[in-house]
């Protein structure tokens, strides 16, 4: 184990998978650079402590109720982020209060680090003079728009015509005019005052993480620099160093590789929208029966609560269950790591939330995009149009289009060109990680700024 470095660093994720995931990730990195680690957390999503023996963890309560919580709160991300960051804030200062006024001189708490998503965590570090570096969990080129997302929603693109559908949106390419609306959702107004807590909050930090890589957006990364004025690192993909596996929230259903196992290279298809995104139940059936008439084998992950109204599986008959099972498997939820990273997968239907897209390129799985909304709008069209790794559904959900997807993937010339790409893609992000590499040096970069804090 690396020595330790006589400092301590105090880490607070937003309590959702895809942000603990990188925070617990960064944890290990900073700790295999010497820095004790403590993690503060809400009590709704509590990450499993026993997983992580090497750092201290400070459950705080959060304000949600018993009711709301087995309601499964994220079924409504934005009005679950605006709960927690007003009730969470005195329990944090008084943590973190309490943890600098014990710290020894033998190992000073030399700084926070948190996700943007927190709106107090700024002001709580200014008043009790700590710094405070943020982590973006998402796209650099994603966070660079912030400023201007109010202004776009207003600006005409909205409600979009079909026939200018198609059409970049100039202020933020590669988006389209069509992917604005499910960027915003319904109530884009409520977003207003949201994301500008986090532009102000984030040119007060003394820093900016990105889980991503010089390989991937070289030209975000400088203008994240010069929109928000403070240092940037780009260290990611995180997963690399470390596996997400012990951060999981959920049960991870094991039996998926020895079934991998029996199956031809590159000839499953794996299927997973993530931890948080709703489809209906139509949506379910519509899925299902493409990958059924694609004939080709599948992974497919429902979690419980992703069918809007349904437990689990119930709403697809027991007919369809049988014809599903002769090709393919259904799991609650998968070690999605070790899944893309089987000899047996040869492609990935994905709703692109960032860390599943990251996952994908450095185990070199091309995608079928069927992006959700928010940030996933923008890595589909990075994957389908600009780094041409994927195919995407353009939101149609229908069983044909999913059939002729998978089947261009798996099995078509096309399906061989992408897969050509990808290759291509994965190891320009593989070196990002190596010894010397883009990722590599600015990990070291990053543990000597905060060793200047
Ligand atoms: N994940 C997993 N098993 C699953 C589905 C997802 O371990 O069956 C992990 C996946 O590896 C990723 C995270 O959950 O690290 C999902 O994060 P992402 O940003 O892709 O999407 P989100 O859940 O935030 O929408």
């Amino acid at each position: 184990m690396e020595k330790r470095n006589g400092l301590r660093v105090i880490l607070f994720p937003l309590p959702l998978q895809g942000c603990i995931n990188p925070m617990l990730q960064l944890a290990n990195i900073l700790h295999s650079r010497g820095f004790s680690i403590t993690v503060i957390h809400t009590r709704f999503n509590a990450p499993r402590s026993s997983s992580h023996p090497l750092f201290t963890f400070l459950q705080i309560p959060d304000g949600l109720s018993e009711t709301q919580i087995n309601d499964d709160p994220t079924s409504n991300v934005m009005s679950l982020l605006a709960q927690i960051n007003r009730n969470a804030e005195s329990p944090f200062r008084d943590c973190l209060q309490n943890l600098l006024l014990q710290s020894q001189e033998s190992e000073r708490i030399s700084c926070l680090i948190d996700d943007c998503g927190w709106l107090f965590t700024q002001s709580v570090a200014e008043s009790l003079n700590l710094p405070r570096i943020v982590l973006c969990t998402f796209k650099a080129t994603f966070l660079n728009a912030y400023p201007i997302l109010p202004l776009l929603r207003t600006q005409g693109y909205l409600p979009d015509s079909d026939s200018k559908a198609g059409d970049s949106v100039l202020e933020f390419p590669p988006l389209q005019k069509r992917d604005l609306s499910r960027v915003f959702g319904e109530n884009g107004e409520k977003l207003d005052p949201f994301v500008h807590a986090i532009v102000d909050t984030t040119m007060r930090s003394s820093g900016i993480i990105f889980m991503s890589c010089e390989e991937l957006e070289k030209d975000s990364l400088a203008l994240a620099n010069e929109i928000f004025k403070v240092p940037i690192f780009a260290i990611g993909p995180f997963h690399s160093y470390f596996s997400a596996s012990s951060s999981s929230l959920f049960t991870q259903d094991e039996t998926c590789i020895p079934w991998l196992d029996k199956q031809e290279d590159k000839s499953v298809i794996y299927v997973s929208l993530g931890s948080v995104v709703n489809i209906t139940e139509s949506e379910f059936l519509e899925i299902a029966c493409g990958l059924s008439n694609s004939k080709q084998p599948f992974l497919w992950v429902v979690r419980p609560g992703l069918v809007l109204g349904a437990q689990w599986i119930e709403p697809l008959s027991e007919g369809l269950v049988r014809s599903l099972e002769e090709k393919g498997k259904i799991v609650k939820w998968a070690p999605q790591q070790e899944v893309l990273a089987h000899r047996a997968i040869g492609g990935f239907l994905t709703h692109n939330g960032w860390n599943s897209t990251l996952e994908s390129i450095c185990e070199g799985v091309p995608m079928i995009c069927l992006p959700g909304g928010w940030d996933q709008m923008l890595n589909s069209r990075f994957v389908s149009d600009v780094w041409r790794v994927g195919i995407h559904l353009e939101g149609r959900i229908e069983r044909k289009e999913i059939e002729k997807a998978v089947r261009i993937l798996m099995v078509e010339s096309e399906g061989e060109r992408i897969r050509e790409r990808m290759k291509v893609l994965k190891e320009e992000v593989g070196r990002s990680v190596k010894h010397g590499g883009s990722s590599f040096r600015s990990i070291e970069t990053l543990a000597n700024h905060i060793l200047s804090l």
